[in-house]
């Protein structure tokens, strides 16, 4: 069936009107184009509460992980020590990142239901001054828990570090107050909360640390500076530049506006997910993360008790019907995952869950279910 809407944490669901801006081969060098990159660049600043002075965007081609890895091996110099906070497959990715480069790093880690906590931050921080860097995710997707990267901010501003955020799945979904924060640079990609199709990634960044940084970058296609002074110029992409995800991403920046801004995207995300996890809770199906901590992202959910069938049995039933969950992620326990970004209404968590109570009640669920 190729008529669903994906309740996945991007791709997700997008509008007929970012698909459409699609149909169109857009040059790529004339003023028009650069125009457009340029206006991307200035609206991202504004969403992020950030201000032309001491902030910059930089868009980068590649998937989102493309973007993490840019700010990684481009940022710290070679006598530079990342710290990584890590509860979950993200952060994991982010260690994967810095290995490859073959950097000096060091790891904090936490299980998949707790949060990075500050204050071992700051112990690691004063246990260990050759650490430069602190990076961590914000929304954990691996688990779909919320990580409190303003109090680390905080900690690793106090003293004196540069602090990464892997902002992916909650940028513009969640709002970030980038610079009262003290985010040095934060990463998200075109294909999550501003609903736009995949192919290119987005660096928030602090202006004289960019800067700073340059000729620091460990590979060239990934070179942060490089990729801005290119750009900064007037718009121009440094190497090919995926145009009809600019363009679709160029009208999904409008639609957000038209919604009401990050704030009523929020709310909707919000209300989803709550909608969400009341109803599968009525199933008897419960959610991974403590409530104190879930974002509005995605939820991770355990099978019901004494189920008798496979993650793909389901997934199957589902998309018959017309949506596409996720599976889980941890390596503890067997659990599944549903996202509630892109166009998603009430109606469609409401449409899900009666979908998966049916499919319960067909395979004979001996749930709590009345
Ligand atoms: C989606 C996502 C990424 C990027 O994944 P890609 O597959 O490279 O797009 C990175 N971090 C988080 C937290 C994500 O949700």
């Amino acid at each position: 069936m190729k008529n669903y809407k994906l309740l996945t944490p991007g791709p997700l669901t997008t509008t007929d009107t970012v698909k459409k801006e699609m149909m169109f081969d857009h040059c790529t060098w004339d003023d028009d184009y650069k125009k457009i990159t340029q206006e991307i660049r200035k609206g991202l600043l504004e969403l992020a509460h950030v201000s032309e002075e001491d902030y910059t965007v930089v868009l980068m081609q590649g998937s989102g992980t493309f973007g993490v890895e840019s700010v990684l091996t481009s940022i710290p110099g070679e006598n530079d020590k990342v710290l990584i906070c890590a509860n979950g497959a993200y952060g994991e990715r982010m260690e994967d990142m810095v290995r490859h480069a073959k950097m000096s790093y060091a790891i904090y880690h936490e299980p998949c239901n707790k949060i990075p906590d500050p204050a071992k931050v700051k112990e690691i921080l004063e246990q260990d001054p050759a650490i430069t860097h602190v990076a961590m995710v914000h929304s954990e997707t691996t688990s779909g828990i919320l990580n409190d990267i303003q109090s680390v901010a905080k900690v690793a501003k106090e003293a004196g570090k540069v602090f990464i955020v892997d902002a992916m799945s909650s940028f513009a979904g969640v709002d970030i107050p980038v610079g009262d924060w003290g985010i040095d640079f934060l990463v998200s990609s075109a294909n999550k909360c501003i609903q736009g199709v995949p192919g290119f990634t987005f660096i928030i960044a602090r202006k004289d640390l960019l800067i700073a940084s340059a000729g620091n970058a460990r590979s060239l296609s990934l070179d942060l500076y490089d990729q801005w002074k290119t750009m900064d110029v007037d718009g121009k992409w440094r190497f090919t530049s995926p145009t009809h995800v600019v363009l679709a991403f160029y009208q999904a920046m409008k639609e957000l506006e038209e919604e009401g801004g990050i704030e009523a995207r929020s709310r909707r995300y919000y209300e989803n997910n709550r909608l969400l996890i009341q109803r599968m809770e009525e199933m008897g199906i419960h959610s991974y993360v403590d409530k104190e901590w879930q974002g509005p992202i995605i939820t991770t959910f355990f099978y019901p008790e004494n189920c008798h069938f496979t993650f793909s049995q389901m997934y199957e039933y589902i998309k018959e019907r017309g949506y596409a969950i996720y599976p889980g992620k941890l390596t503890e326990g067997e659990t599944f995952r549903i996202g509630n970004i892109g166009e998603i209404y009430e109606e469609d968590i409401e449409k899900v869950c009666s979908i998966i109570k049916e499919f319960l009640e067909a395979y004979n669920h001996e749930s709590s279910v009345a």
